[in-house]
């Protein structure tokens, strides 16, 4: 669906507008947490006030470019 969202009866309805701030069609959030944190990944900042966005999962792991560590997690390997 295109277009912005219906407001849907008995719930807030408030909006958040993330801009397309790399000019590469997307909304790109970056964790700020430390590497290897635990829970979702998160970044907090302002615009009107504090917005805290949290998540799962990496999109860097889309990528093929992406400059990332193999840190598959193998049960096989010893490392206890
Ligand atoms: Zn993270």
């Amino acid at each position: 669906m295109w277009g912005p969202p219906e407001d849907v009866p008995g719930e807030c309805n408030a909006q958040l507008h993330i801009a397309d701030d790399y000019g590469d069609n997307h909304a790109t959030m970056r964790c700020s947490l430390p590497p290897g944190h635990e829970g979702p990944h998160k970044e907090v900042y302002q615009h009107k006030g504090e917005v805290v966005v949290t998540w799962h999962g990496d999109d860097r792991e889309d990528e093929s470019d992406a400059e990332e560590d193999d840190d598959v997690e193998s049960e096989d390997s010893a490392d206890a």
